[in-house]
């Protein structure tokens, strides 16, 4: 398999230049002085398109053909054969797109996200109107160019989520507004069953530190192959298999920021931290999805880091580091204050109940704009009607309503989704392993997690990038993706927490 191994040195020149990008970036967060933003930027842009015209060029195309047609001998399950589709399937993505129309994204696009910053400072939605137009009619290339059989959706989604439909993801959305809309009015009419406000006391930060970090290294975060440092964004990145990190913020009056955040973040570091041995270093090792991803890090912030047996565990400890913010409060209260549901305007704070609107609104408003159902005129009314609808809110401006995000002024359209899928599949990955382990809830209230994470590493994070999201999920669970799982997980929570 003399081309194989060729193309699989180019891969692998292709990986590290990447990943070489992604050490800039990770610097560039949390460590470079603003001066070095216009020569960060610059290196980054030499370095992605270094490895944008390795993976491109004619060469390696060929060498993927040839290899594809001497893979017939190989075992489907092979990492020879994985690395072919993963391939083809980038491969594809990367060279359908004409240059031109990815410089004439990028160009508007930077010019967009000016005009967004300063529409959304003076809630002037009619300033950032004409952009929207243009990273839409830009969008709809995009999508013509990738290709799509049914919905011009799905030639956007299959670029974070590799197969799924939006059909199915339409779907699934139907059911959970057809569950959780009603959940949200009851639990709306049971609000004083839990009270956040001792959240908002004073945590002193360097306990914070020590308590998030703690928790990190006790799920099985392993700083030998990590860190954990202070963004504005929490992110998790990766340099390889034996270097992931992961970042976080911390807020004296708010401790869920820190503390789910290091959660959450441990949970996307610890998939990619457990690439196996024979795919480490290589194209296959990491995340397969965003949606698998995200599968990963709700799974240990929300079933693990969000229920009652974690807390059984680790409330003493934070009771004994915080002990004047906690003074006058028991575990149960605790427990119903980190799980409190209150619809907001702003997805980035909303709980395990309302999480799922903000992102349907999205994608139904996205898919009306691009399906020409809906004009960007008339798309903050709808905006705030469907807030009103499935949340009971109405946002009092465009600043809190559709001008609330960054991302369709940078042409990030398709990808909301993926957070939603997320929770869907965390639920039945997490019900599976207590199905094998039925120990595991009983441990995690000892504070032990090495059966659950021995669990999702033989499981999940072995296979990198090797199975698409779809076909993981089903081997692993033996089903489709569904909504029931989910909504049975948030009946039984929210229906004990607040008596529905
Ligand atoms: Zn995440």
């Amino acid at each position: 398999m003399e081309p194989l191994n060729t193309l699989k040195q180019r891969l692998n020149e292709v990986h590290n230049l990447k990943l070489s990008a992604a050490v800039l970036g990770w610097d560039q967060q949390v460590n470079m002085p603003p001066g070095g933003a216009i020569y960060r930027a610059a290196q980054l842009e030499t370095l992605s398109r270094l490895s944008h015209e390795l993976f491109t060029a004619e060469e390696t195309g060929r060498l993927l053909e040839t290899a594809e047609t001497q893979s017939a001998e190989l075992d489907y399950d092979s990492d020879d054969a994985a690395l072919l589709r993963v391939v083809r399937h980038d491969y594809d993505l990367a060279t359908r797109l004409p240059t031109p129309l990815v410089a004439e994204l990028t160009r508007v696009t930077s010019l967009a996200y000016e005009a967004w910053a300063t529409a959304r400072a003076n809630d002037d939605y009619a300033a950032f109107k004409p952009w929207l137009s243009q990273v839409l009619d830009l969008t709809l290339q995009v999508a013509e160019a990738l290709g799509y059989q049914d919905r011009i959706y799905d030639a956007l989604i299959d670029q974070f989520e590799p197969g799924m439909k939006t059909a199915v993801v339409a779907r699934l959305f139907e059911e959970l507004k057809a569950v959780q809309i009603p959940m949200i009015r009851a639990i709306a009419s049971q609000r004083d069953r839990a009270d956040g406000s001792v959240l908002r006391r004073e945590y002193d930060l360097e306990k914070q530190k020590q308590f998030s970090r703690q928790v990190a290294e006790q799920i099985g975060y392993d700083f030998t192959r990590g860190r954990l440092d202070v963004s504005v964004h929490p992110f998790t990145t990766g340099f390889g298999t034996g270097d992931i990190r992961i970042t976080t913020r911390y807020e004296a009056n708010w401790l869920p920021s820190a503390l789910f955040g290091t959660i959450h973040e441990s949970g996307h570091a610890m998939y990619e931290q457990g690439s196996g041995p024979s795919i480490a270093g290589t194209i296959l090792e990491g995340g397969t999805s965003l949606g698998i991803h995200e599968s990963q890090s709700r799974l240990w912030e929300n079933l693990v880091g969000r229920s009652r047996a974690f807390w059984q565990h680790y409330y003493p400890t934070l009771r004994a580091l915080f002990p004047e913010a906690l003074t006058d409060t028991d575990q149960d209260s605790f427990y119903r204050a980190i799980n409190r549901v209150e619809p907001s305007l702003i997805r980035v704070e909303a709980d395990e109940v309302t999480y799922n609107m903000h992102i349907i609104i999205r994608f139904e408003i996205e898919n009306d704009l691009l399906e020409g159902r809906l004009s960007v005129d008339d798309a903050p009314d709808a905006w705030n009607a469907k807030y009103e609808q499935y949340l009971g809110i109405t946002p009092p401006n465009n600043r809190l309503g559709i001008l609330q995000d960054v991302h369709w002024s940078g042409g990030a359209i398709g990808y909301f989704p993926t957070y939603s899928l997320g929770n869907l599949m965390s639920v039945p990955f997490f019900n599976k392993a207590v199905e094998a382990h039925p120990d595991i809830p009983a441990e995690i209230a000892r504070g032990e997690f090495g059966t659950l994470l021995g669990w999702l590493q033989e499981n999940i994070y072995r296979h990198g990038r090797k199975y698409m999201p779809a076909e993981l999920f089903e081997r692993v669970t033996g089903e489709p993706i569904s909504a029931q799982p989910y909504l049975a997980y948030l009946g039984q929570k929210y229906g004990e927490l607040y008596d529905l």
